[in-house]
């Protein structure tokens, strides 16, 4: 299938840049080649973002949110058409890819509930006879660089705050996944009456993120993608004192304290472990055992580890495929790495063999024991179904694993003893931690790496107010 890849001031437009081709993960069949967008249309979008800002900014907050709710009402609408192409693009299960669009669907409902809420301030002034404004405006062309693991929901994440505080916005996907995206602008052209240049789409490779980062025509560059990604769009949107947002990779540790209710406590880690086949950025990437319950939680893990059945994401596999080679390939040196520095295979450790995992990139999933927190694989973002399990002592030594780390995304705790719960929440270096359940974060709350996970962060009143800026005036009357 052909799709058209850059979509701007309202038209569609072919690419004139290379060939992007998307591949189905599970077999690695051609879903669609899209024509990418050239440098010049890369910033014919920025430009045209730039000339609808001033009008968006000015359209009142209620037709704005008006606006996000009909978008959210198509994506309703389409959700299965959505789901499928998701399932297809990223390998995930069919459950996943419903869940994901109804998760974007909920960014831009949510999002649409600020467009009469946001506040600015009145303040009295520091001579007489004077008021002070301080108002909250928007920032003007937003420029939203999406990763291929969630294409919609991590589009609607950036797409809602930045649209209900009237900005305008240049999307750049995956080029790994763009696919969802091509068809969700798609649906937002046929269905909605957007303001030309309010919405704009680049397809393309990194090429296009770097060209858009610095251009310095991007008011807000807000990234989600890879650590070391991040780093370089940070550097370059120094030189022009480009605005970031940046939400980066995760090595979540899962603390299980020895009281932590098994029954319960194995399938949490087993979901936030395995879903979307472990490329989530907020997986469960490291176990952390207390001694006293070591045996019985690896035991209970490596049977359930055993019983998932890897597949057919559309059907109901509990396990689909990984999105790509490149992906694959980093597992798999993932995996060579840990058996390297010694640590013990108890389950997977390769890829699949039989029908149906001829072609796809296919991958057991994977426990280890005998692991060190040294090692790479309890240091290092896998993004893949892979379970590295450590034993501690105690509660110090538990903290002082999770916490030595450059990542500081997400982290979870398994007990039933409060103070436990408590001091642990007290003590990690973590933005968002998961007491006694498995992951998956709300739209009203607020998702923000720590360290080198991130920075900025998103969702929520504070998520939205980092699409504004602060204009103040002061007003002498007297
Ligand atoms: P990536 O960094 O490879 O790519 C992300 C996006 O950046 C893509 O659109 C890519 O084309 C673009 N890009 C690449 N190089 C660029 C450059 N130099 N300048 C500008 N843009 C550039 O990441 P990925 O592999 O697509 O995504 C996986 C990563 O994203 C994982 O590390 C995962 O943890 C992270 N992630 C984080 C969150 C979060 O909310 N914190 C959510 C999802 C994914």
């Amino acid at each position: 299938m052909s799709y058209r890849g850059v979509y701007v001031d309202g038209t569609w437009r072919t690419g004139d840049g290379e060939p992007v081709r998307v591949l189905d993960p599970s077999d690695e069949g051609v879903i669609a080649d899209i024509a990418s967008a050239s440098p010049e249309q890369v910033d014919a979008a920025l430009a045209a973002a730039r000339r609808a800002a001033p009008g968006w900014a000015r359209t009142p907050a209620g037709e704005r949110g008006r606006l996000l709710r009909r978008m959210a009402d198509v994506i309703h609408a389409h959700s299965e058409l959505l789901a499928r192409t998701l399932v297809r693009e990223v390998g995930k299960r069919a459950s996943e890819a419903a869940g994901e669009v109804a998760f974007a669907e909920s960014f831009l409902r949510y999002n649409a509930e600020w467009d009469l809420r946001l506040e600015g301030e009145i303040l009295p002034g520091d001579v007489p006879g004077e008021q002070v404004q301080l108002l909250r405006v928007p920032l003007g062309v937003v420029a939203a660089i999406c990763p291929w693991n969630f294409p919609l929901a991590v589009l609607c994440r950036k797409l809602g705050p930045a649209l209900v505080t009237g900005n305008t916005v240049v999307v750049k996907p995956s080029e790994v996944t763009p696919v969802g995206t091509v068809e969700l602008f798609r649906l937002f052209d046929e269905e909605l009456d957007i303001p030309a240049g309010v919405l704009n789409l680049v397809v393309g490779g990194p090429d296009a993120g770097r060209r858009i980062v610095e251009s310095g025509e991007a008011d807000l560059v807000t990234f989600t993608g890879h650590r070391e990604t991040g780093k370089a769009v940070m550097a370059a949107a120094s030189r022009n004192l480009t605005r970031v947002s940046l939400e980066l990779g995760g090595k979540a540790p899962a603390i299980v304290w020895r009281d932590a209710d098994l029954d319960r406590t194995v399938p949490a880690i087993l979901e936030a472990r395995h879903t979307n086949c472990g490329q989530v950025c907020t997986s469960a990437e490291r176990v952390l055992v207390h001694r006293d319950v070591l045996d019985e939680f690896t035991e209970r893990y490596v049977d359930a580890v055993r019983a998932m059945r890897l597949g057919d994401p559309a059907g109901g596999a509990d396990l689909g495929p990984l999105v790509s080679q490149a992906q694959l390939d980093k597992v798999e040196a993932a995996v060579a790495a840990a058996v390297q520095e010694g640590a013990k295979v108890l389950t997977g450790g390769r890829r699949p063999a039989g029908d149906g995992f001829a072609s796809g990139y296919w991958y057991e999933p994977t426990v280890f024991g005998d692991v060190s927190p040294r090692m790479r694989i309890m240091r290092e973002e896998t993004f893949g179904p892979v379970t590295p399990i450590v034993g501690f002592d105690d509660l110090a030594h538990a903290l002082s694993v999770a916490n030595d780390s450059r990542y500081g995304l997400s982290a979870y705790v398994f007990s039933k003893d409060y103070s436990t719960v408590m001091r642990t929440v007290d003590e990690l270096e973590f933005g968002e931690i998961y007491v006694n359940r498995t992951l998956g974060e709300s739209v009203h709350a607020h998702h923000a790496g720590w360290k080198e996970s991130g920075m900025g962060g998103e969702d929520g009143k504070w998520g939205v107010l980092r699409y504004t800026q602060i204009k103040t005036a002061y007003h002498r009357f007297a």
